[in-house]
Order: C-alpha cells, then sequence, then structure tokens
C-alpha cells in the first residue's frame, strides 16, 4: 500500500527555467566578474536602517521578561496592522481598516493561502504572467483558463470577456514580468466587470512603490474595490526584505460572497493553518513603514529605477522596443522575431548579459525577454556599455 502524492502537484509543468537558465549560464564558464546578471528578481541594496533598528530592538527584547514575545496575533500586530493602513492612506490614497489587514510572511504564500480559502470559480489569469499564479491555482485543483496579454494591447489585460460568469482574476501592476502599469480607467473597468460578472479580483501590488506616475498603486482607489477585491502586498522588493519575509493581505469587510463574509472565512483559515508573523518581521517591517523607513524605501527603490532608466535607454537605443522600466523594476524586451532562448543565448555570447526568457511567464511571452533593474548600478552600467558595444 502506498500513500498518493497530491496529484495536481504532481502533475504540474515542470518548472524549467531558473535550473535551464543557470545551466546554460555555468557552461560559458564565465570567470568571476564577467558575467552580468540581470535575470533574478531579487533585490541587491541591504534593509532600510530603520527596519534593521526594529529588528535588533525586538530581537534583544525577546531575551528580557517583560519584552519576549511568544505567539503573536495570527492577523498580526495591532502596531503593524496600523502602520499598514497608515501607509495605504498616506502614500497611497486608499482607506484600509486595520482590521481587514492579515500580516503575513510574504505575497507568494498568500496567493496560494487566497486561493485555498476560494471555491470553485475559474482562475482567470492574464498571459504572461508571474508563474506562481497558476502553479498555485493548479496546486489548488482550481481550473485556469489564460488571458492573452500582447504587445497590441501594450502588455495591459483588458476585461474583454463575457460578463456571463464569475472568475477569480489574477492583476498585477505594476507587472511582473511586463513592467507595464495599469492605467486608472482600465482598473475602473475591471472592477466595473467584477461588479457585474460577481468575480473576485485578487491584486497584487507587489511592486506598487515603484510607481512615479498618477497610476494608482492600490486597487483600493477605485470606488467600489472594496466589494470585489482582495488585495496582496509585499516588503520584499520596495523595503529588501526577500529574506525578512513580510507582507499582507488585505480582505475587506463589505467583501461578500452570496450571504458569507469573505473576511470571516479567512479569519478562520488563517485562525487554523497560520500561527502569525515572527515578532522580530513585524518590528522590522513596522520600521521600514515609519516615516524614515519610507524615505529610505524611496531611496532604495529610485535607485533600481535610476538603474531601469540606464538599461531602457541602452536597450532602447540598440533599436529594441522596450515596455516597463518606468515606475517598475522590470523591462520587458521584445527580441525583434528571435525566440527567447536564442536571444538568451545571443546575449549570454555576445555581452556577457543574462536575461531571462519571456517564454517563461506563459506563452505570450514567446519572443520578448525580462530585464531585472534590482541589480546594481555597476551591473546596469556595465551592461548598458556592452549593449553600446554589440
Ligand atoms: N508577486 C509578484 C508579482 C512577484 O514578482 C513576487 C516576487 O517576485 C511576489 C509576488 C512574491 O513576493 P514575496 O517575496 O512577498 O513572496
Amino acid at each position: 500500500m502506498k500513500i498518493a502524492v497530491n496529484e495536481h502537484i504532481l502533475n504540474l509543468s515542470e518548472n524549467y527555467l531558473f535550473t535551464e537558465m543557470k545551466e546554460r549560464i555555468s557552461a560559458k564558464k564565465f570567470i568571476e566578474g564577467d558575467l552580468v546578471d540581470l535575470g533574478i528578481g531579487d533585490v541587491s541594496l541591504p534593509l532600510p536602517a530603520a527596519a534593521v533598528r526594529e529588528a535588533v530592538e525586538a530581537a534583544k527584547g525577546m531575551a528580557e521578561l517583560s519584552t519576549f514575545h511568544g505567539y503573536g496575533p495570527e492577523n498580526g500586530h495591532e502596531f503593524l496592522r496600523d502602520a499598514v493602513a497608515r501607509y495605504y492612506a498616506c502614500d497611497m490614497g486608499a482607506a484600509v481598516s486595520p482590521d481587514d489587514i492579515f500580516i503575513c510572511d510574504g505575497a507568494k504564500s498568500a496567493i496560494f493561502s487566497v486561493l485555498s480559502a476560494l471555491g470553485d470559480a475559474e482562475v482567470l489569469i492574464p498571459d504572461p504572467a508571474y508563474p506562481a499564479y497558476a502553479d498555485c491555482a493548479a496546486i489548488a485543483g482550481k481550473k485556469v483558463s489564460r488571458l492573452r496579454v500582447t504587445e497590441n494591447e501594450g502588455f495591459i489585460p483588458v476585461p474583454s470577456l463575457p460578463k456571463t460568469k464569475p472568475y477569480v482574476i489574477f492583476l498585477c501592476s505594476p507587472d511582473n514580468p511586463t513592467g507595464t502599469v495599469m492605467p486608472r480607467d482600465i482598473m475602473q473597468a475591471w472592477v466595473d466587470f467584477a461588479m457585474v460578472s460577481g468575480s473576485l479580483i485578487v491584486f497584487d501590488s507587489a511592486y506598487e512603490r515603484f510607481v512615479k506616475s498618477d497610476a494608482y498603486r492600490s486597487i483600493y482607489c477605485i470606488p467600489g474595490a472594496e466589494l470585489c477585491s482582495i488585495e496582496v502586498g509585499s516588503l520584499s522588493k520596495s523595503a529588501g526584505f526577500t529574506g525578512m519575509r513580510c507582507g499582507w493581505v488585505i480582505v475587506p469587510e463589505k467583501l461578500m460572497q452570496g450571504n458569507v463574509s469573505v473576511r470571516r472565512i479567512w479569519r478562520r483559515r488563517v485562525g487554523s493553518c497560520y500561527n502569525g508573523t515572527s515578532y522580530v518581521v513585524q518590528r522590522a517591517a513596522y520600521g521600514a513603514l515609519s516615516d524614515e523607513g519610507r524615505r529610505e524605501c524611496v531611496r532604495l527603490c529610485d535607485y533600481y529605477l535610476n538603474n531601469a532608466a540606464i538599461l531602457k535607454q541602452a536597450f532602447s537605443k540598440s533599436g529594441y522596443t522596450v515596455f516597463g522600466g518606468t515606475d517598475s523594476p522590470y523591462l520587458w524586451i521584445n527580441t525583434g522575431g528571435m525566440s527567447s532562448w536564442r536571444f538568451f543565448d545571443h546575449m549570454l555570447d555576445k555581452a556577457g548579459i543574462a536575461l531571462t526568457p519571456g517564454c517563461g511567464f506563459g506563452e505570450c511571452g514567446e519572443g520578448y525577454v525580462r530585464i531585472s533593474a534590482l541589480c546594481t548600478m555597476d551591473s546596469a552600467l556595465l551592461a548598458a556599455e556592452r549593449m553600446g558595444r554589440i
């Protein structure tokens, strides 16, 4: 007798993208410092000092009887939920109640958790998109359909489907991988679509702090979004928290599916499946959201946006059509007719630059590559210089 494994995981298509990239890079036997890696989505700058100060103080407090913390509230400490609500109000112009905020260990696990709390509705995912949406939906046993998003629409997903059935709709702005930012009117159109079709939007705002234009940074800037949307936020890229792990899920009190409160279901789920994000990490997040921390985060994002500008100019000058790179740390390049992998090899051979093949984000990503500007400025300058030479 054997115990069956979860077939949904067993049947996932192999995630060969990063393995294949690694293999092709190591086959080139670059000597130290020769490879410019613009393929990874990890950050290169350290944490804001305000976050570190809070984390150190919190860790020291754990050694004292009077300041030691054991289990915290599953939905997060009040000090951090208040800070997130203040951040939404002051920096994004969106009214969110601390009671609707659930602190978690980052956006990726939140995406799966949200799906596991929902019923059988079809999950609509743009193509291309962050691969975790489709993988998490498949593991949760959902039916997935992809919404083709192409250069014709400027890589902005638009609600062009019939409003005859409800979907769970994943939207991401600024988007990974395309770096595009959803205009206000399209965001409004998605909320209208969700209201009429009975759909639920899962809005991924992991890159909101990179927005410098007047685009909305939260779905809750749209009136009525609190009736049809969950938002997932993260400090990973904007505050350098990829190794700290902290994010949040916002489930508004007014969000109902039929006569069931989604927030009540979510609270129940969290209570059963999660014991809270580490106190030390929550204190670090609190530091990152303080006045000083927010100023430092703006500085971090500006650094990456400057890299993006350098890279955008270099690739545009070389004749490529470039999307993103403003309001976003990602650039999305049309390879000019080459397959994504062929262009990957070409750039590796000719310039020693590693990129991410766009086909790894969905069928519509074929013929494109993603460039990450979350690198150091030295790497961005070196890549630009090499682009000028080839
Ligand atoms: N959402 C998007 C669009 C991302 O690109 C990423 C990470 O790259 C995440 C979510 C995951 O973020 P976290 O580090 O908070 O899990």
